[in-house]
């Protein structure tokens, strides 16, 4: 006979395992999961250009030692958001249960760190991505000449055309001369870092919850390549290198420096240039994006562990 227990288990989790979620669905899941789970908070961050929240919430309790796991800031990325929604429902469906997850106890994990999660830095870039760019839009005129058409499969930057993961505060002026040679000159679908750093509404966002929570380990992720990096030119403190290893095998993803325009205005760059704390950019998955859906219980499979195993290695 089934115990309460199981019966309990049976009924979990609420998603279902697809990568390709738009930001109403995304909505709806956090509605749902904040009346559900009466131990988990909204964090208000701000908005999107388009006005969009962007959703944040905080697993773990306050006075613990923050941590932060990022999604989608590119717009074909979006299959990161659903990664961090899935993370989401089972860390609270597991929690609930009393349960340990590769060893870890989730009510000591609930106690001791306090995991913030943004699935969704770039929900407009997402929106483009999946549905185009729409009449409503007052942008909408520009966006076309930006993107150079109607076909928005492509898009990775905000509504305003700036790549938001070069808009951070680090290596922005030697960027911006390989924009330069790149003839990137001003709003484009990828690769154009914005007039100076945290010009827009979402990175700013994100950087003013970094200042006030100084969270000790940063994990931040995109679409695709199966790679871990933990930033350019040798200014990783020496735990980042350390670290990096564990994470590497525990997901098995190759741990690598960034070469080119990868290098620069990263938000993995800047916080380890600001803070000298770890932070990685994971590249999740592996062929084309944006990732076809059916990959997603994969890459999920793979990364599982490392979400709820990392808040603990710092
Ligand atoms: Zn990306």
């Amino acid at each position: 006979m089934d115990s309460p227990d199981n019966k309990r288990r049976a009924q979990a989790p609420i998603l279902p395992l697809l990568g390709d979620l738009d930001y109403t669905t995304v909505t709806e899941y956090i509605d749902e999961f904040l009346s559900r789970y009466d131990f988990i908070e909204r964090i208000f961050l701000g908005s999107s250009i388009m006005g969009r929240e962007l959703h944040c919430v905080r697993l773990g309790k306050k006075e613990a030692l923050p941590i932060l796991y990022v999604g989608a800031h590119h717009g074909m990325e979006r299959m990161t958001s659903a990664l961090l929604l899935r993370f989401i429902n089972e860390y609270c469906e597991a929690l609930m249960n009393g349960m340990k997850m590769y060893g870890v106890d989730m009510r000591y994990l609930f106690s001791e760190r306090c995991i913030y999660i943004i699935p969704m830095l770039n929900p407009d870039g997402v929106e483009l991505s999946l549905h185009g760019a729409s009449r409503e839009s007052p942008l909408y005129d520009r966006l076309l000449r930006m993107n150079g058409g109607d076909d928005f499969g492509k898009w990775q930057a905000n509504e305003r055309g700036v790549d938001l993961n070069h808009n951070y505060n680090a290596g922005f002026p030697e960027y911006k001369e390989r924009e330069k040679e790149l003839g990137i000159l001003g709003g484009a679908p990828t690769k154009y870092s914005g007039e100076y750093p945290e010009s827009e509404p979402e990175t700013k966002a994100l950087c003013r919850l970094i200042r006030t929570t100084e969270p000790e380990l940063i994990l931040t992720l995109h679409t695709q390549g199966e790679e871990i990096y933990y930033t350019s030119g040798g200014a990783a403190p020496t735990i980042s290198r350390r670290l990096g290893r564990i994470i590497s095998e525990i997901c098995g993803y190759r741990l690598a420096e960034p070469e080119g325009t990868a290098a620069y205005g990263g938000l993995t760059d800047w916080f380890v240039a600001e803070y000298g704390k770890p932070s990685f950019t994971i590249e999740c998955g592996r062929g084309e994006n944006p990732l076809p859906k059916e990959d997603f219980i994969s890459i999920y499979a793979r990364l599982r562990e490392l979400f709820f195993r990392a808040p603990l290695l710092v």
